[in-house]
């Protein structure tokens, strides 16, 4: 069937409009990748009762009642998911601007420019991210904590959030707000409120603060990074015992832990002492990859970072340049290798380093880099979704679980890039925004309000 612009507007309008607990609707399309299986569904048919799915399969029949929603040549999916994030952040333009518009805006404002990043992240069909670290030099403000919070009451339109607050790193490591900046230049050395501990024991009360405060994810940096002044990118930046009470406290308090690693020595480590996932991984060697394996540590490998920095060199300073060369051009290879070796790979992008919104972009870096296309479409729901522990509520179209449920144009298992041109997107049953998608972005873009009701 196909569908003009004027109905997918009036469609929109009822979906909008009709909300109610015990809504039904009934989205059909041409095929659907339900988030586990290696094939697409034909003639793909999801129910959606109020915000969860009551059934999802081929050729279903369509309940009386329900409002249809054809969408016709597409592919519906379970919501897209990205394992790392920094909504409350855009470090995309030119290095030194930002570093200067950093502390000229204060944090509200910068609060404010998170709630669009947000809504542009929803609208390209990613309905859950992890964000993996919200820091704001010399401020104390949980501002991941309240764009989550915000989000989840309604008051504003946004992907379900997993934050990280501040994340946990080494004095003068890839973490620490003041480096790169005169001694004391912000009155006091960064400690355990800032995310910055030495030693085991301020490990664990880091880890005590950032969960007190409301992190549902522990993010560390254990090595040097790209996008820091004062660090080597590769080097080791905690030791293993700081590492295994990091692991053991996040664990304690049911806590994952994701940490930040470019370098080998450091993922080894990491890996041994039990950490989630590595997010990077660019320098890693076939031996730690058998370790991962062995471990079931996933790897996220946020290629669309590298990529954008490399796109754009003239945007950093010269030793960030050399350490963004060195680790892309490592991670290439890792990242065949761990393909091959079967690592469990979960989908993340670094979204803030690019702009907010192109965390698509991800899926074809990963299959010009020989994943298969449907195993790069896993990654992002089926295994986003086990690495983030929500695997009973999300990741999959089934019975039962939350009506996250995205549609693109085509097929994506044989042009990977229709990832990029989402043109619906469902939460918890809602219809966030609807339209056909241009190259230029979202102009024929139908949205859901800006405030949604809230519901306290
Ligand atoms: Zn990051």
């Amino acid at each position: 069937m196909k569908i003009t612009f004027r109905v997918l507007v009036i469609l929109l309008c009822l979906g909008i409009a009709a909300q109610a607990a015990d809504q039904l609707i009934a989205l059909k399309a041409a095929r659907m990748f339900d988030g586990k299986s290696n094939a697409l569904v034909q003639n793909a048919v999801v129910i959606v009762r109020g915000d969860k799915i009551v059934d999802a399969g081929s050729n279903l029949p369509v309940p009386s009642g329900a409002q249809v929603i054809d969408l016709g040549d597409a592919t519906l999916a379970p919501g897209f998911m990205d394992a790392h994030t920094h909504l409350t952040a855009d470090f995309s333009g030119n290095y030194n601007e930002r570093r200067l518009q950093q502390l000229d805006l204060n944090v509200s404002e910068q609060a404010i420019r998170a709630t669009a990043f947000a809504r542009a992240t929803v609208e390209a069909g990613f309905t859950t991210v992890r964000d993996l670290g919200s820091r704001f030099i010399a401020s104390h403000e949980f501002v991941d904590v309240a764009l989550r919070n915000s989000i989840n009451r309604g008051v504003i339109v946004g992907p379900r959030m997993l934050v990280a607050t501040k994340g946990i790193g080494a004095t003068g490591g890839h973490f620490d707000p003041s480096g790169g900046f005169r001694d004391f230049l912000f009155g006091r050395e960064p400690d355990y409120t800032d995310g910055i501990a030495n030693g085991p024991d301020e490990i664990r009360k880091a880890v005590r603060f950032e969960v007190k405060n409301g992190a549902d994810v522990i993010k560390a940096a254990v090595s040097g990074g790209v996008l820091s002044l004062g660090d080597e990118v590769d080097t080791p930046q905690l030791t293993p015992a700081e590492m295994t009470a990091l692991v053991d406290e996040s664990h304690r308090l049911r806590k994952k832990v994701a940490v930040h690693c470019h370098g080998d020595q450091a993922a080894r480590e990491a890996i041994e002492a039990g950490v989630d996932s590595i997010e990077h991984g660019s320098f890693m060697k076939p031996e730690t990859l058998t370790m991962m394996k062995k471990k079931g540590t996933f790897l996220t490998p946020t290629l669309m970072a590298s990529e954008w920095i490399m796109g754009k060199l003239d945007n950093y300073p010269p030793a960030l340049q050399a350490k963004a060369k060195a680790a892309t051009a490592a991670r290439s290879e890792m990242f065949r290798n761990a393909i091959k070796m079967g690592i469990k790979i979960s989908f993340g992008t670094d979204a803030a380093v690019f702009p907010h919104g192109q965390n698509a972009k991800e899926f074809k870096l990963m299959v010009d880099l020989g994943m298969s296309a449907i195993d790069a479409l896993k990654s992002a729901t089926g295994n986003d979704a086990e690495l983030l522990g929500i695997g009973q509520k999300v990741g999959t179209l089934e019975k039962g679980k939350l009506a996250d449920i995205i549609a693109m144009p085509g097929d994506p298992t044989s042009d990977i890039t229709a990832t990029e041109r989402v043109s619906f997107v469902m939460k918890e049953g809602k219809i966030i925004g609807q339209g056909p998608r241009t190259p230029q972005g979202t102009v024929e873009w139908t949205r859901s309000p800006d405030v949604a009701a809230p519901v306290d």
